[in-house]
């Protein structure tokens, strides 16, 4: 990007962030302007895992992606995301507890082939990030955790979720992410994605929907109008908080008015252009990531 570029770029979000602040705009507060640390959690972890066996699945010729092959990834990616943040390795009081989780990530792996045979697809990209800048100056930014391409040019976003599968009344929410990155993707390229498919490796479900220019174009007007929501609070410095079940997975309840905390003062500090870095220490999956 360059200079010029950057300079007419008024502020940057991701799906993940923009799902924070629908969900509660103090979390968001709380992760982006605050910035302030959060513990990783198992679930969170595991997601990490899975997702890291998946991408590391499709190096494998064709004929080798089995369960069996698969399954043989996940000590050793563990091994390596230990060695990239030793603090995981604090996450459990006791090796029987650590095996539990490992095989709850296995049975993850493993449901993943009721779902689709991988022998048969030649993933485009793996762990793609994308990055486009809206008319209003609004960056968009994320990772795709696949893309298929197909011969005619079709193009499916995938992504995978270790949770289960969301009611019904919840779908919109969890398609908002997705529709997130086809808005992105048609930015880029031109090309609307013919499918968006969110894979539920907790209970073995798929959630499939087909978008056409006219969701495209109303995500790109919710995103600009969340965009527009944030400016608000940051110039008001009202970071409303919006008691859900995710307060469950909410590593800041004692700074949070629903649990009796006060938030610190704001600090003077923009959402605004963050390095991109890679999915690192700052841009870990959050368990809420997974639902
Ligand atoms: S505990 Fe709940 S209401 Fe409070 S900041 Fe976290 S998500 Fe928001």
């Amino acid at each position: 990007m360059t200079l010029a570029e950057e300079r007419s770029i008024i502020g940057a979000l991701s799906p993940s962030r923009a799902g924070d602040f629908m969900t509660c705009p103090l979390l968001y507060r709380f992760r982006v302007i605050d910035q302030l640390p959060e513990r990783p959690s198992p679930a969170a972890v595991r997601g990490t895992l899975v997702h890291a066996v998946l991408e590391r699945l499709y190096d494998l010729p064709p004929e080798a992606r089995t369960v069996a092959a698969a399954q043989d990834l996940l000590e050793p990616q563990w091994e390596r995301l230990l060695t990239g943040e030793p603090e995981y390795a604090g996450l459990f009081s006791s090796d029987e507890e650590r095996d539990q989780w490992l095989t709850q990530a296995r049975s993850m792996v493993e449901r993943y082939f009721t779902l689709e045979d991988p022998r048969l697809l030649e993933p485009a990209e793996r762990e793609m990030y994308v990055e486009t800048v809206l008319d209003s100056g609004l960056l968009l930014r994320g990772y795709i955790d696949r893309l298929d391409v197909a011969p005619t040019g079709e193009v499916r976003v995938v992504d995978y979720k270790t949770g289960t599968a969301p009611r019904h009344d919840f779908e919109a929410k969890a398609l908002f992410q997705m529709k997130f990155y086809a808005l992105a993707l048609w930015r880029l390229n031109g090309t609307v994605p013919r499918v968006l498919q969110l894979m539920y490796l907790g209970n073995g479900e798929i959630l499939r929907y087909a978008p056409d220019e006219a969701d495209l174009r109303a995500t790109e007007r919710k995103v600009q109008a969340l965009w527009e929501a944030i400016e608000r609070a940051v110039r008001t410095k009202e970071w409303r908080h919006r008691p859900s079940r995710l307060c469950d997975w909410c590593d800041h309840q004692a700074l949070c008015p629903e649990f009796g905390g006060t938030p610190p003062p704001v600090p003077d500090h923009r959402p605004g252009l963050s390095p991109r870095g890679g999915r690192g220490a700052n841009q870990r999956r959050a368990a809420t990531d997974e639902l």
